[in-house]
């Protein structure tokens, strides 16, 4: 089993369900709320830990009292998180979200005063320690830096990048890394109608993979895309951070050197297994 260490973010959602959307200055009761730890860095790390992986998690953490449900899930699942850069104010990101039982839609609030990881912190880590390091394609100015760093000093440390959402500049990005993760989304916001022909466009010497909802997921690898179909369960649950959970089933694959079919198949299994249970508990 490896070490792996991720970077991105920890957030927190704050899940209100009421039976109808309020009117504007209304004041209801909600029926229900849930309130846990998310974002997608965490998300995968949280899969991998109970695939057996050591796991390791460098962002940024608050000090505030929320901070708690971020921290005791992340122990709860034995994720070291020593490598995070600690602040003494401001606020983690933070989803308020209110879900309509009546019309199912999600109205959500994001605040968030929260700085992301930079370079300066990231290059003290002693990457020695570990096998693999993932991260979620965000602030492209400083990942391009903490990419550059890993190529120069850790030529031979495997490193992958998620690319969920398009941003300003973040296509510099992709000869950096090893493993280029990337979501439907992103692919059809280039314009793509398929995983495919997005993956065909591409000419990085990287390992990448495309996701496609309940279609399944391809991957390619030297100038070769293959594919695997999604495992639907019996019963469809929760989708949210399928995503997250087939990323952390391809670093598992390829850290223990599986074959390519044979970690794309696993990912999609792994995915689908999510996909018919809520959260991320239990996932083998
Ligand atoms: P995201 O969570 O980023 O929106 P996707 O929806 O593309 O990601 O899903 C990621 C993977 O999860 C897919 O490649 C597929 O293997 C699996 N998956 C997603 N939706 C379903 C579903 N309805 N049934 C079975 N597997 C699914």
């Amino acid at each position: 089993m490896a070490n792996i260490l991720a970077v991105g973010i920890a957030t927190i959602d704050i899940i209100n369900r009421v039976s109808h959307y309020p009117k504007e200055d209304d004041e209801v009761r909600a029926v229900s709320q849930t309130i846990r730890r998310g974002g997608n860095a965490t998300n995968t790390l949280v899969v991998l830990s109970q695939l057996g992986h050591q796991c390791a998690w460098s962002g940024v953490l608050i000090d505030e009292t929320d901070a708690a449900i971020v921290k005791n899930d992340l122990a709860e699942h034995q994720i070291d998180l020593r490598y995070c850069k600690v602040i003494p104010h401001g606020k983690l990101p933070t989803s308020y979200i209110n879900v309509s039982e009546s019309s199912g839609s999600r109205t959500i609030v994001h605040y968030r005063d929260c700085p992301e990881l930079d370079f300066e912190f990231f290059s003290q880590i002693d990457l020695n320690a570990f096998d693999w390091v993932h991260f979620e394609g965000r602030n492209v100015h400083e990942l391009e830096k903490m990419l550059s760093w890993l190529k120069t000093h850790f030529p031979h440390l495997p490193c992958s990048l998620e690319i969920e959402k398009p941003r300003d500049g973040i296509e510099q990005l992709f000869s950096l890394a090893d493993v280029l993760l990337f979501s439907q989304p992103y692919a059809m916001n280039q314009g793509f109608k398929s995983a495919q022909s997005f993956l065909q466009s591409l000419t990085m010497e990287s390992i990448m993979t495309c996701t496609w909802g309940e279609v399944g997921a391809w991957l390619k690898a030297n100038n070769k895309i293959i594919n695997s179909p999604a495992f639907p369960p019996p019963q469809l649950v929760d989708t949210l951070a399928a995503g997250d959970t087939f990323n952390a089933g391809i670093i598992s694959g390829l850290a223990q050197q599986y074959s390519l079919e044979k970690t794309l198949e696993y990912a999609c299994r792994l995915a689908g297994q999510k996909c018919g249970q809520d959260g991320l508990k239990n996932l083998t």
